[in-house]
Order: structure tokens, then C-alpha cells, then sequence
């Protein structure tokens, strides 16, 4: 800020400086016979000198320039010129100025020489940009050191490579922590899976014939304790129940069995009496039946059901969505 500030007031001491010489050189203008310091500073500002006229007369005198010539106009004879005295070398802050004199009559040429532009170096990034804020470059100058600020645009937000999915459609999600997702596009399938992310088609089955659904997903189990997983689907002991999906047996014990399907997806089935010629690796079909409901558990209040769970990469999600059933309960989103 107060760099800004210090920035400005120069601009305007230049510009002032700079409209006082124009105004002066006017008359300098028609005519350049008997140059005057003031004059010749007048062209120097008017090239895009910015020092002060005595920063300039200061100049002059270092170089030992005292007359500073005339201009006759038509000349009677052929000007001899000695070699330009260099009294400015162009630089990328810095005009150039030259100077030389006819040696018979003392015509003078002055020569201007735009200043150079600067050669910024490689760009140093100093602030990264982010999904939320624009990043910072800084450019420094080899030759002169000034140094340039850029901005660099604010990013869009970081998206895994790998496909993730839902009912709808594919999509890469954010890993950048917020609740985007990019390319989303519908599933093509083809021989029994999405070609692009490989989830199963037909989508998931419902895996039991039920007439009720007695607890949903996100319910608390009980008012202490930790949140139900699954869904449970109520059915009469004995009702077949299914493979929602074409997998691998991976875990099957007591009243429980898990397959693990494609994309890291695994559902599991609890409460039921599993099909005994199941094992470890074997691989189902979807609509395979794999069991039946088991008779309710001896405990007050309860009833026979199919307690179903599905996981994406380990994390339970609601399985009625993904299923086709609309259980028109709106769970907060995790
Ligand atoms: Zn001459
Ligand atoms: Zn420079
Ligand atoms: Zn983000
Ligand atoms: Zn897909
Ligand atoms: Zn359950």
C-alpha cells in the first residue's frame, strides 16, 4: 500500500515536470538554432528522460558537453561529424542519449533512444493458487532488478483422475475437500458394466421380496448408540434373498455373508440363513440366490428382515437410491 502510494507520487512530480518542459519547449520546437539546456532537456523528457533538469544539466557537465551546438538548416557545405558521444547508454530503465557537433559549424545532432524493455527472468511462484484464492508470481528483471507482481488465476478445484459413481452417472470427484465433481457423464453399459467405470449395470437388484422396510439407513439404532448402515427389508423366515449384484463371496459366517462387486462396492447381507453350498471365492451371478431370511431374532419387538448394507471404498451409503426404491426420507448428506 504505501509503495503504491509512493509510486504515485512520482508518477505525478513526472508528469508535472513533464508538462512544464513541453510547455518550454514550444518555441524550441520551430526552431533548434542556439540549443539550450532547457531546450534539449525538453526532448530528453519528451523521449521518456525522468530524471530532473538538473539531474540532466548535471549529466551534460559530466560529459563535458559545453556548447551545445546550433542547427543552421540548410548547410553550405558537407557536415563533418565526429563519432557520437554517448551520454546515456539505453538500458531497460534508462533512455539513450548520444550527442556530436559538425566540426566546421557546429550543427548538432541529438539522438534518443527509446529505453529497452525489461528482461524478466523465470517466473517465481511465491503463492500458490487454490480452489478459493489467486496465487502469486513475481518476474525480476536480469539487467535492472525491478521486479513485476502477477497474479495467477484462482484454480478450479483438484479432481481425482480415477472415475467415481453413483446411480446417475460417473464422475471424477474433488480431493480438494469440497463437494464438487467434474466430467460427470451416464454410465454406457456393455456386457454387464459401465465400459467407462466399471460399475455393474442393471444397477443392483433388490435383494429380497419384502412388504416393509422397518429401519433406514441413518437411523439410530438406539438413541445412545451408533447409526444403522443398511436397510432393513422385513420378509417372512424363509424368503429367498438374492445377490444384488454379479461378485465374490469374501466373508460369510453365522447370519452374515459380504461379496465384494465391482469398483471396491460390496454389499452385505445380514440376518439370513446362508445358501450352504456358499464359500469364500465363490462368484455369483446377480440374482443368484444366496440364502433366505432367517427366523427373527429372539428378542423383543423384532421381526424377520433382511438387513442390507452397501459400501463404496468401505463407506456405508444408503442402498435404497441404488436400488430404484424412493424412501422419500431425506437423510442429511455426509
Ligand atoms: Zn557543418
Ligand atoms: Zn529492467
Ligand atoms: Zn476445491
Ligand atoms: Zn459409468
Ligand atoms: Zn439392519
Amino acid at each position: 500500500m504505501k509503495r503504491h502510494l509512493i509510486v504515485a507520487a512520482v508518477g505525478l512530480a513526472a508528469a508535472i515536470t513533464l508538462s512544464c518542459g513541453l510547455a518550454a519547449c514550444k518555441a524550441g520546437q520551430i526552431a533548434d538554432r542556439d540549443w539550450t539546456v532547457q531546450k534539449v532537456y525538453c526532448r530528453a523528457a519528451e523521449n521518456g528522460y525522468e530524471g530532473s533538469e538538473q539531474e540532466f544539466r548535471s549529466l551534460l557537465a559530466a560529459n563535458e558537453i559545453v556548447d551545445l551546438g546550433t542547427s543552421m538548416g540548410e548547410a553550405d557545405h558537407e557536415h563533418i561529424f565526429p563519432e557520437w558521444t554517448v551520454i546515456l547508454t539505453a538500458a531497460c530503465n534508462s533512455i539513450g542519449l548520444s550527442f556530436r557537433q559538425c566540426t566546421l559549424c557546429r550543427e548538432a545532432e541529438w539522438k534518443f533512444e527509446e529505453a529497452l524493455p525489461h528482461s524478466f527472468g523465470e517466473k517465481r511462484v511465491i503463492k500458490e493458487p487454490t480452489c478459493e484464492e489467486a496465487g502469486v508470481a513475481l518476474y525480476t528483471c536480469k539487467e535492472c532488478g525491478t521486479v513485476k507482481e502477477e497474479e495467477i488465476a484462482k484454480g478450479d478445484h483438484v479432481f481425482d483422475t480415477a472415475w467415481s459413481y453413483d446411480i446417475e452417472g460417473h464422475f471424477h470427484a474433488a480431493t480438494c475437500g469440497h463437494a464438487a465433481e467434474s466430467g460427470r457423464a451416464a454410465h454406457s453399459f456393455e456386457g454387464g458394466v459401465c465400459t467407462v467405470c466399471g460399475m455393474p449395470s442393471g444397477t443392483y437388484l433388490v435383494p429380497v421380496e419384502y412388504t416393509s422396510i422397518s429401519m433406514y439407513f441413518g437411523e439410530n439404532i438406539t438413541p445412545w448408540e451408533y447409526l444403522h448402515n443398511g436397510v432393513d427389508f422385513v420378509a417372512e423366515a424363509g424368503t429367498p434373498v438374492f445377490a444384488t449384484a454379479a461378485g465374490v463371496v469374501t466373508n460369510l459366517g453365522g447370519d452374515m455373508l459380504i461379496i465384494a462387486h465391482a469398483n471396491g462396492v460390496e454389499s452385505w447381507y445380514r440376518c439370513i440363513d446362508i445358501d450352504p453350498a456358499l464359500k469364500v471365492g465363490d462368484t455369483v451371478k446377480q440374482g443368484q440366490k444366496i440364502g433366505t431370511v432367517a427366523k427373527a431374532p429372539n428378542y423383543e419387538g423384532s421381526e424377520a428382515h433382511l438387513c442390507f448394507e452397501l459400501t463404496f471404498d468401505k463407506m456405508p451409503k444408503d442402498p435404497l437410491p441404488y436400488l430404484g426404491i424412493d424412501s422419500g426420507i431425506q437423510f442429511p448428506a455426509d
